[in-house]
């Protein structure tokens, strides 16, 4: 029964808030270890990919792929996570506006392997960032509007080439114990907004 969390809405001022307050409990420092463990998978061999992070916050694991040798992209709403993502890891960038989108900002590591948009990430579209080998959502469909899922998974679709690879994590509690986010999305929802 997942009832209680169905009407939710954290708008995005509401995140805003979170960075400025550094209410930001859900960011790990020393990455995830789920991304570690399946690393192989998401890869499958393959190298110099073009990796997604939706949501992206300043997840550590972009750098982690960077240095790997990989091309990333991320979305992400707040400008001040996409700055300390930079600042924290000593990265010089430059910042220049997107023209598909008004307002949105994409900042790049001047070495060119790291692309944060700044915006909502229904703003995007494949026609903007072309597509992906590889997604890594953590804290993205779980932060999702459940009002807003459809919409996210389609887009996210979208996004991914035929032979992609995409590492979904979620989690798994008693919705009516805690309202979210993370929002607790059954399997059953999963495979059908996946297919
Ligand atoms: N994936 C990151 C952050 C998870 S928290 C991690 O693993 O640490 C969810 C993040 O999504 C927040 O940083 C929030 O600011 C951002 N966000 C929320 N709604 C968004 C939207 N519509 N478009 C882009 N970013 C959004």
């Amino acid at each position: 029964d997942v009832g209680s969390q169905k009407e939710r809405v954290v708008t995005e001022e509401e995140w805003l808030q979170k960075w400025e307050m550094g209410n930001i409990g859900f960011h790990k420092e020393q990455g995830h270890p789920l991304l570690q463990k399946y690393m192989d998978v998401l890869l499958n061999g393959r190298s110099g990919l073009r990796i997604f992070f939706p949501l992206c916050g300043k997840a550590v694991e972009m750098k982690w792929l960077a240095d790997m040798g990989h091309s990333v992209v991320g979305v992400e709403v707040s400008e001040q996570a996409v700055k300390e993502f930079f600042s924290e890891h000593s990265l010089p960038y430059c910042e220049e506006p997107v023209p598909e989108i008004s307002g949105a900002k994409m900042f790049q590591s001047t070495s060119g392997n790291i692309s944060l948009y700044c915006c909502s990430i229904y703003d995007l579209s494949s026609l903007i960032v072309g597509k992906f080998d590889g997604v890594w959502d953590r804290g993205a469909l779980v932060a999702v509007n459940p009002c807003d899922r459809q919409r996210y998974a389609s887009l996210m679709i979208n996004l991914v080439e035929k032979n992609s690879s995409y590492l979904l994590v979620t989690v798994s509690y008693d919705p009516n114990k805690h309202k979210g986010p993370p929002f607790y999305v059954p399997e059953s929802e999963i495979k059908s907004l996946f297919g």
